[in-house]
């Protein structure tokens, strides 16, 4: 979509730490990183928020674990954990109105549910 940053790095029009591409998703690194290891996973299908995924995206939010799991394992942090972070709308702070799920790891991370 246009003016939606996501979707600009997907189209290569901002740069961005790509760390792993295929056809349906994109993963880089977090601009503001909370953690060491704090990536984004993003669907290349623009959809704004998780009020909007519905049936026909079943296959797609299991494979967003299935390539979580996979990085997670190439990349080293699978055996010492992680945290997965979906946030959605106003409370949550959602700043990008593009779906994405936050990986972060490479430290004990603090609470379990914050705020
Ligand atoms: P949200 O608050 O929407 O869940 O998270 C958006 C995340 O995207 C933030 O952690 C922010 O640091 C990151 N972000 C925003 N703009 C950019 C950008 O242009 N490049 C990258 N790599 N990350 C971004
Ligand atoms: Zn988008």
């Amino acid at each position: 979509m246009e003016d939606c940053i996501f979707c600009k790095i997907i189209k290569r029009e901002i740069p961005s730490e790509i760390v792993y591409e295929d056809e349906k998703v994109i993963v880089f690194n977090d601009v503001n990183p909370a953690a060491p290891i704090h990536i984004l996973v993003v669907p290349k299908k623009h959809i704004a928020t998780l009020l909007e995924v519905s049936e026909e995206d079943d296959t797609l939010i299991s494979y967003i674990y299935q390539v979580i799991n996979k990085i997670a394992k190439e990349r080293g942090f699978a055996e010492n954990g992680f945290r997965v972070i979906a946030n959605c709308g106003k409370d949550s702070g959602q700043e990008v109105m593009h779906i994405h799920f936050h990986v972060l790891g490479g430290k004990k991370l603090g609470a379990k549910i914050v705020g």
